[in-house]
């Protein structure tokens, strides 16, 4: 790749390299045509200054106001042999005639009247009008080139040309000497272009290797993982393709997908910087027990991939891997915590297992699945078993097209409060209605979206269709909020908040109508942007809640600043009550803290009555859970709970034992 950037290179040089040469060239054939014209300009400007001096310093005065119409006396005569006779005896002047207003010859040098001027030359009738005309000749009598020049004669004070002075002057010399200057000039002005264009090839050198080398910069960066400086997707795939096709061609290997196991509690408990560390460790090692022909690559998350080509056989091969994985296995201090990185590892051959990239990525992947979940670390891809395709690439790309498609659809739970039974709130839960797979829960594909920036997307459509709903069921009269999710990616920037600012704008929805659920892992290991991004939607009227409370490792500190109204207590410790002694303790401590705190707090996963009368009693207020209904589409969620006036359950408000409702239609899906 860096040799096809250098080639490219070394013509982007040669080709500026000519194309500066042609104006360069260009520019020297100017300045020496614009000198050698210039040169004979000199040599006319020459001629017309000796001639005016010849007129005025020695015709005019012999002339001594002589009417030339008349004929010359030949005293006259004589004055002017005697006035030019050294000029021409010095060759300072090669022929001189002095010719009267009407062409006739009055005087020669040389005595011939032949040769001269006539009258109809526009030389002659220019000079007879006053004004000189000066011509380099070629076949002057006497020489071979010459200036040639008529000069109007003025021998008396009016000013008025009487006579027409013709001189031919030598040229050879100031041809030799204009000659000699454009030659010494021609060669400055050479040597000055050479250096230029030395110059010029200098910069477009060192501006050419500059380029190649951030060509060089931004496709490494293009093409590897910042984190741990391995390949990424895109060369795994690159270097995969071009090892299947060798395959194709007789020379077979091995794609193999790692994944490490428990990660995300790593990320989770000891924090992001402890991750990132453990994943530089992971490349460094696979790197170092791997041949130097093998391809490793990261992939994203905690996801790994290999391209070995096969050295020995199948057997070998898994060998190496199996011994790959315990070298891998070694003992790591992260955070002062001693761990074990234990992973997963699918492993399927080419051209043998896929004829194409894909095929063998999801073959990789779905031995890996199997991996996962049985005792071997490493698993060899077989056909005969039974696989789903759960690889990020694969989904990731689907999950691109059923957002595009409009697959995805919102379910909603409702919030119950306690003391009356009454909905007031209803939570979006994002569901895909996959053409094959049916419906998918979160858990499904929201990694995959949270791994990728398909996240921004997918919460900006869930927002939309939230409030789109929301628009809907208060048209039909019911008042219920909506709660939405948001991932802890989203909180990465503070550009969410604007585009939630946006989306309620477009729905033409007031702020306080939305709730959004934070979880409280995305708000533990924050380092301040998720408590600005919090801070911001909570500034423009949105109600902010901690979702999942109990599970992360938010400080009191951080409860303290965080701009939050609702806490939501996970799961988790709802499912023990009322029997669990340690949940009832934890609970309730919850409900104190949140009351404290100035928050409404929300028990979520009721399932039994027994769960809900607790929960009033110790002071929560509100809660979710399979005891009022599982999460179902708006539509049925109004049919269930109240009429369009009142939204009030109808068992709960009279009996306090609500209906279970929505049971059927969810429960086929998990
Ligand atoms: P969550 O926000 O804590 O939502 C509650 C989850 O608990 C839902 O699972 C709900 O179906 C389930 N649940 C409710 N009542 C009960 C109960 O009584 N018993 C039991 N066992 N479970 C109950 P679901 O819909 O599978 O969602 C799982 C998680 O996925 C959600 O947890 C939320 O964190 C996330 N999620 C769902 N929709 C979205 C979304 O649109 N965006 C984002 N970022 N996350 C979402
Ligand atoms: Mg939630
Ligand atoms: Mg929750």
């Amino acid at each position: 790749m860096i040799r096809r950037g250098s080639r490219t290179g070394t013509r982007l040089f040669a080709v500026y390299s000519l194309a500066s040469l042609a104006p360069v060239f260009v520019l020297g054939v100017v300045l020496v045509r614009g000198y050698q014209s210039q040169g004979l300009e000199r040599g006319r400007d020459q001629g017309r200054a000796q001639a005016a001096v010849i007129e005025e310093m020695a015709i005019a005065p012999a002339l001594s106001g002589a009417d030339l119409s008349m004929g010359l006396s030949s005293a006259v005569r004589e004055r002017l042999q005697s006035a030019t006779d050294l000029a021409i005896f010095k060759g300072s002047v090669s022929q001189l005639k002095l010719l009267s207003l009407t062409g006739t010859v009055l005087f020669s040098d040389d005595g011939s009247v032949l040769g001269a001027a006539s009258v109809t030359d526009p030389a002659f009738q220019a000079a007879a009008a006053g004004r000189t005309d000066v011509r380099i000749v070629q076949d002057a009598p006497n020489s071979a080139d010459a200036i040639r020049v008529l000069q109007p004669v003025v021998a008396a004070a009016d000013g008025q040309a009487t006579g027409v002075l013709e001189v031919y002057l030598p040229y050879d010399a100031i041809a030799a000497k204009v000659q000699a200057d454009t030659t010494r000039t021609v060669t400055r002005i050479v040597l000055a272009l050479l250096g230029l264009y030395a110059v010029l090839a200098l910069i477009s050198w060192w501006t050419t290797r500059s380029l190649r080398r951030q060509a060089a910069d931004h496709e490494h960066q293009a093409l590897h993982d910042p984190l741990t400086g391995l390949p990424n997707r895109k060369l795994f795939r690159r270097a995969a393709e071009t090892a299947l096709a060798r395959g194709r061609r007789g020379a077979p290997g091995a794609l193999v997908l790692i994944d490490l196991d428990h990660f995300k509690e790593v990320n989770d408990t000891l924090g992001h910087q402890a991750g990132d560390e453990l994943l530089r460790i992971v490349g460094q090692r696979l790197t170092e027990s791997l041949r130097t022909d093998d391809t490793v690559a990261r992939l994203g998350g905690d996801e790994f991939g290999l391209v070995l080509p096969l050295g020995g056989g199948r057997d070998e091969t898994v060998a190496l891997l199996i011994r790959v994985r315990a070298e891998l296995a070694a003992e790591v201090v992260l955070g002062g915590v001693p761990l074990s990185v234990e992973a997963s590892f699918g492993v399927c051959f080419y051209p043998s297992d896929g004829d194409t990239f894909e095929a063998l990525l999801q073959h990789a992947d779905s031995a890996m699945y199997q991996g996962k979940h049985g005792s071997t670390g490493v698993v060899v891809y077989d056909p005969a078993t039974p696989h789903q395709a759960t690889h990020s690439l694969v989904m990731q790309g689907a999950l691109r097209g059923a957002l595009e498609r409009d697959e995805l659809v919102l379910y909603y739970q409702p919030k119950v409060e306690l003391e009356t039974g009454r909905v007031g709130c209803v939570e979006a839960l994002v569901r895909w209605q996959h053409p094959e797979r049916g419906l998918m829960l979160p858990s499904e594909f929201l990694p995959v979206a949270e791994r990728s920036e398909l996240i921004e997307p997918l919460t900006s459509w869930v927002l939309r269709r939230a409030l789109a709903d929301h628009a809907a069921w208060t048209a039909a009269g019911h008042d219920w909020t909506v709660a939405v999710n948001v991932s802890t990616r989203n909180l990465g920037s503070l550009t969410f908040a604007d585009t939630v600012e946006a989306i309620l704008r477009e729905a033409g929805a007031r702020p306080e109508r939305l709730h959004l659920e934070v979880t409280e892992t995305a708000l533990a290991f924050d380092t301040g942007m998720a408590g600005q991004v919090v801070g911001a939607l909570a500034a423009q009227g949105i109600a902010m809640s901690i979702d999942d409370f109990g599970i992360g490792y938010t400080s009191l500190s951080q409860m303290r600043t965080l701009n939050v109204s609702e806490v939501k207590i996970d799961r988790t410790f709802v499912s023990g009550l009322p029997g669990n002694e340690q949940d009832r303790v934890i609970v309730r401590s919850v409900i104190n803290l949140g009351h404290s705190l100035g928050c409404q707090v929300t028990a979520e996963g009721v399932e039994s009555q027994d769960v809900a009368d607790w929960l009033l009693d110790a002071g929560c207020d509100h809660a979710q859970g399979y005891l009022w209904s599982m999460p179902l589409p708006w539509a049925e969620v109004a049919r269930s709970f109240g009429s369009a006036s009142g939204a009030v359950l109808p068992a709960a408000a009279t009996t306090g034992a609500p209906t279970p409702t929505g049971f059927e239609s969810e429960r086929a899906t998990r």
